[in-house]
């Protein structure tokens, strides 16, 4: 396969999207492979292997408890996304199933039934590694914002160190426009201050630590506009994109997710924003209301 030819099949891969709902497993999972892949690690292996940390993966920057769930990106990467860059072995009794019929967690790991990037695919990742980098980044950019970019790959283990390089390398993608005022805008409409606990510090006249947030992710089609926009400090934003809390945007409080808990002080003063309303953005009609 070329260069271009393997670009284009992972760009094909869907991220099953239901509402403000996202379920970026598929990815996660070639994110995973990629890690193992750079490291020199089997290629091809067996579910039971990787079960844990695919598990802890899509639990960790999935949907709460989505991790259950880990045995569909490992079945359906290889009958969903065209250009055959998943295969799998095992038993033709499981193999030949219909696609929509996925065997359990359990019939995966009895049956030692493995899975990984195609032959195909695999000696054009040795033969080039920087494109297990250039796909990585690719991943990270479609399907998840900036602020978990870093912990997905410390999590996978994968490092995009010569990314620069396999930027260079000469392909014909583009990442979609970001607008470079929205930051600013953000931050101004909400007084350089964080929304939901009202941070502000400053180092000299500089603001540090606060970040303008997409309510609805870029990667989701989310616009870099205002009204899509909250000043968040950086612990804030972070657990925002974790999914830990969300607006409630017909009344603008902080709702924060039932599984989230917290044992010691700081634990506890964030979760006592439960309820409250955020601080009011001082322009008008940011955000909206819907
Ligand atoms: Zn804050």
């Amino acid at each position: 396969m070329r260069r271009t030819q393997i670009l284009h099949a992972f760009d094909g891969i869907r991220v099953w999207q239901q509402g403000d709902k996202r379920a970026p497993h598929k990815s996660l999972l070639v994110l995973l492979a990629l890690g193992r892949m750079q490291r020199g690690e089997s290629p091809v292996v067996e579910f039971s292997q990787i079960d844990t940390p695919l598990k802890n993966l899509i639990n960790e920057f999935g949907p709460s408890g989505a991790g259950q769930n880990r045995h569909f990106p490992f079945w359906h990467l290889a009958t969903d996304v065209d250009g055959g860059i998943w295969s799998l072995t095992g038993p033709p009794s499981i193999l030949q199933r219909p696609r929509g019929s996925t065997p359990t967690l359990t019939e995966l790991r009895q049956h030692h039934i493995a899975g990984g990037f195609s032959a195909d695919v695999q000696a054009a990742f040795q033969h080039d590694p920087g494109l297990i980098q250039e796909v990585a980044r690719r991943i990270l950019d479609a399907h998840f914002p900036e602020t978990l970019h870093t912990d997905i790959l410390e999590a996978v283990g994968l490092s995009l160190a010569d990314n620069n390089m396999a930027r260079s390398a000469g392909t014909e993608y583009k990442s979609r426009n970001r607008d470079p005022q929205f930051r600013e805008r953000v931050l101004r409409a909400y007084e350089y201050r964080c929304c939901v606990c009202g941070y502000d510090l400053r180092l000299g006249q500089q603001t540090i630590g606060l970040e303008a947030a997409h309510i609805k992710w870029f990667q989701a089609g989310g616009p870099d506009v205002e009204n899509n926009g909250l000043a968040l400090c950086a612990l804030h934003h972070k657990i925002f994109d974790l999914g830990a809390f969300t607006v409630d945007p017909s009344n603008f409080r902080v709702v924060f997710s039932q599984h989230v808990a917290g044992h010691n002080l700081t634990g506890q003063t964030l979760l006592s924003r439960h309820g409250s309303e955020i601080l009011p953005p001082t322009k008008s009609g940011v955000p909206t209301q819907p």
